[in-house]
């Protein structure tokens, strides 16, 4: 599904990066784990083409996405989320979604703002995309509730749906959890599953330990950049080398 070889990246004389290899399988959660400034998001940032890596290689479906821009890598199925997402707080859910899909879709913002012919007859396939992953998410009873009055669970949804509407087959959820009570992580590590039974391949990376052991098929761990421990949730948490980067670490990752 996703092959990644030796990806290495650069900030300076910082290693955010570090020659790192794996391989997230198709249809499954693969999760990453690691201390704060492992270099968790900063590897999502190269999967999606925010940054170009320094050094190494990254093929989707056998096809080398390294080089590409960020758009073309979109259009070619890896859609992800970001730590926080910046919603517009005095619109809809609905048209969140909308706004959303046409700017992740459309060439640029200048057709959003000038409300294009072309953009006029896509609205409706905008809406029915948005209305689609609501359901999907289970929004649906609140696309009309303004996003500053929908709770922290169901902003993380939009999210969510925000990232499905471009029809990804990978989806790369940057702390999804982050905020939320236990019993609404609940729900969200429900909403992955659903996600990979509708097909998808996860890419999650959770500081929540219980969620990443309860819906993880395989964890890679990394710290200071470098991959330390790879394997089955059962596999890393046995992993001396795992437990020895946690208790030496004093930020709240084993939290
Ligand atoms: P994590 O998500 O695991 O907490 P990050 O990937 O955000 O870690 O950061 C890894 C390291 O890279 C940190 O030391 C961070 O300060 C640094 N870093 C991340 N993004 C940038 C950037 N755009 N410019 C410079 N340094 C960065
Ligand atoms: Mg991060």
């Amino acid at each position: 599904m996703l092959e990644v070889s030796n990806l290495t990246k650069r900030f300076g004389g910082l290693a955010a990066v570090n020659d790192v290899s794996v391989r997230f399988e198709a249809n499954k959660v693969n999760a990453i784990i690691g201390p704060n400034g492992a270099g968790k998001s900063t590897f999502f940032n190269l999967i999606a083409g925010t940054h170009k890596p320094t050094s190494g290689r990254i093929v989707l479906d056998g096809v080398d996405i390294t080089e590409e821009p960020c758009d073309q890598i979109a259009r070619l199925g890896v859609a992800r989320t970001f730590q926080t997402t910046n919603l517009f707080e005095q619109a809809t859910v609905l048209d969140n979604l909308i706004v959303g899909h046409r700017l992740r879709t459309r060439s640029g913002l200048w057709d959003v703002l000038i409300n294009s012919k072309r953009l006029q007859r896509e609205e409706k396939a905008s809406r029915d995309k948005a209305r689609e992953v609501l359901d999907f998410v289970g929004l649906s009873h609140v696309e009309n509730r303004f996003i500053a009055d929908v709770t922290q669970e169901e902003r993380k949804r939009v999210a969510f749906a925000l990232a499905l509407a471009t029809d990804p087959k990978i989806v790369l959820l940057d702390e999804p959890a982050a905020g939320v009570n236990p019993e609404e992580t609940e729900g969200l590590a429900d909403l992955m599953r659903k996600m990979v039974k509708s097909g998808l391949t996860v890419c999650l990376i959770e500081h929540k330990m219980d969620m990443i052991m309860g819906i993880a098929d395989k964890i890679m761990v990394l710290d200071h950049g470098e991959k330390i421990s790879e394997g089955t949730p059962e596999q890393v948490r046995n992993d001396p080398v795992v437990i020895e980067a946690y208790l030496g670490s004093d930020d709240d990752a084993a939290a």
